[in-house]
């Protein structure tokens, strides 16, 4: 659906965006991942037609990008695009004029919008007495209103409660459900992992690996991430070399890759004569493929 091949952008000397490569598929959510200065926004930017690359090719319905295509696409950006002071359906009205909408159906539009944001009861409420949460949901509204095919939410989740997350991951997954094909931008890996189909992840204008989870996962060869809390770091990883554990840092963390998976007590009788404070058992998450992506590149 989405189709970018080797974009190239610099600014002045910066190269940002090195033969970005990346594919999304109609119907899907591709899960787009980055640090801070990444690329991501330069990437959007692009795909929106705000910006011009030096070089590459970058389709959408395999036509190229362009003002015309900019009616398939809905961003919500990082920041709410709205204006505080008016009520939800006069801001969804303003943004569906600017889509060019006609009356008969922009008005048809913003009711079915309100509702699938679940906000159809605040319609005539100000931005500014709205939840966080709810202005947020807004936000996605603006996005969705002109009934685009791709759209794109940047960093949707930022700074909301577990409540208010767990309402738009779900409204996330009604976009779905109703075949509209997103991308997401976040630096919340568990919201990835939760939602998304297939992930990129990209550092320095590159994306270093592609695929579903348990392709990603495949990157890493451990069944199993044990972490060990212990004064006694050295001597437990010298002990587990001996055993064949990789280990490894996420944070303060020290872990260890076990190749295959080993019941509570054989793992403990590892370390014996070492004083252990903890050790916990956990899968291989995205967090742990994100961080050797990363690191070894
Ligand atoms: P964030 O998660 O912080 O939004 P990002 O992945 O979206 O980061 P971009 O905003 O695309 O990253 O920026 C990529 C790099 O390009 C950064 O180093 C940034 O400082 C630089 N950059 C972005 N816009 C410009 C500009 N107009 N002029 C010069 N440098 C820029």
């Amino acid at each position: 659906m989405l189709k970018i091949k080797k974009l190239n952008k610099s600014y002045g000397k910066r190269k940002v965006l090195q033969d970005l490569t990346l594919h999304i598929d109609s119907g899907e959510i591709y899960g787009l991942l980055g640090a801070n200065g990444a690329g991501k926004t330069t990437t959007i930017n692009i795909i929106c037609n705000l910006l011009k690359a030096d070089s590459g090719d970058i389709t959408i319905n395999d036509q190229p990008i362009s003002e015309a295509t900019k009616k398939l696409i809905g961003i919500a950006t990082q920041e709410n695009l709205l204006y505080k002071t008016l009520s939800c359906e006069e801001n969804l009205r303003f943004f569906a004029d600017i889509y060019g909408l006609n009356r008969e159906i922009r008005e048809k539009q913003v009711k079915q919008t309100l509702a699938s944001v679940n906000l159809l009861d605040r319609a005539k409420s100000p931005v500014e007495t709205l939840s966080g949460g709810m202005q947020r949901r807004l936000n996605i509204a603006v996005a969705l209103v002109h009934q685009p095919k791709l759209v794109i939410l940047d960093e949707p989740t930022t700074g909301l409660d577990i409540e208010a997350r767990y309402e738009i991951w779900e409204l996330i997954r009604q976009l779905k459900q109703q075949g509209i094909t997103i991308l997401l931008t976040t630096h919340l890996l568990d919201e990835a992992e939760r939602l998304c189909q297939k992930i990129g992840i990209l550092k320095n204008g590159q994306i270093l690996a592609e695929g579903s989870l348990a392709e990603l996962r495949t990157l890493i060869p451990a069944q199993e991430i044990v972490v060990v809390q212990t004064g006694e770091e050295e001597l437990a990883i010298a002990r587990a070399k001996e055993y064949g554990f990789t280990p490894r840092r996420y944070g303060s963390d020290l872990a260890f890759w076990l190749s295959e998976p080993l019941e509570l007590k054989e793992i403990i009788s590892r370390f014996e004569g070492i004083v252990i404070d903890s050790i916990s058992r956990q899968p291989v998450r995205l967090e742990h493929i994100y961080v050797e992506v990363t690191q070894r590149n």
